[in-house]
């Protein structure tokens, strides 16, 4: 009867007003899997813990609870590693229509040239954008952790003609729509030291060859991370 009821409240509980994007139906927990469980895992990619990355791959194990769990603890909520009515509602106001977080846009991570757009990468746009997706959620559980300061984007996403122009390495994550590099607000050496608990694999700061006026951060998944200036 109890569980019953549950399921009741979570049917009926009121539609928050970003569901323009994605709406969970159902509560969410270890062992299931499906599309709606990698929707939630975009969602959460930036609570791995430091120094990991999680998966997204719609199987909710272990990981996806223990990042379900760090997401409802800086939000407040009961920190049960199960995505209920309370998580997903926190979700939908995170999020605008488009499924970007409310705190970054797709036009801030787009052709770093002045152009604009996901297409003329190595990869589908399709899939250029989805990776930016990931990115900007990653880049909003850093955000809420430093204190919700906005996090300025200097470049995100490179066509390959951009990357060249600007001579990025040929092989830069900034291709794919995984990185972004950032500047201001806060220190660089902050920025990239809070990185490390935000499943960002690429973080390269003060220190290393050509970072010195910005942080450069990438959803890679071995982690890759130099900024000598800031003991990194
Ligand atoms: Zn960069």
């Amino acid at each position: 009867m109890l569980a019953a009821t549950l399921t009741t409240q979570f049917v009926t509980a009121p539609k928050a007003h970003a569901d323009g994007c994605y709406t969970w139906t159902r509560q969410l927990s270890q062992g299931m899997s499906g599309a709606d469980v990698k929707q939630l895992q975009i969602r959460v990619a930036g609570y791995p813990g430091y120094g990991a990355h999680l998966a997204t791959d719609g199987e909710y194990g272990p990981a996806t609870a223990a990042a379900v769990g760090r997401f409802q603890t800086a939000y407040g909520l009961g920190s049960d590693g199960v995505a209920g009515d309370a998580t997903f509602r926190k979700i939908y106001e995170l999020q605008d229509d488009d499924c970007t977080p409310i705190n970054f846009t797709y036009a801030e991570l787009d052709d770093g040239c002045g152009g604009s757009g996901y297409d003329g990468g190595p990869l589908s746009e399709a899939v250029t954008k989805a990776n930016a997706l990931q990115t900007m959620w990653q880049l909003q559980a850093m955000r809420h952790a430093m204190g919700d300061k906005a996090l300025n984007i200097s470049s995100g996403f490179r066509s390959i003609p951009c990357n060249r122009s600007v001579g990025g390495a040929s092989d830069s994550q900034h291709l794919y729509g995984r990185a972004a590099d950032l500047v201001g607000s806060h220190s660089l050496c902050a920025l990239v030291k809070q990185a490390r608990s935000h499943g960002f694999g690429g973080i390269l700061g003060p220190g290393f060859s050509g970072h010195n006026d910005h942080a450069h951060l990438d959803i890679r998944t071995t982690n890759y991370w130099s900024a000598p200036s800031c003991g990194i």
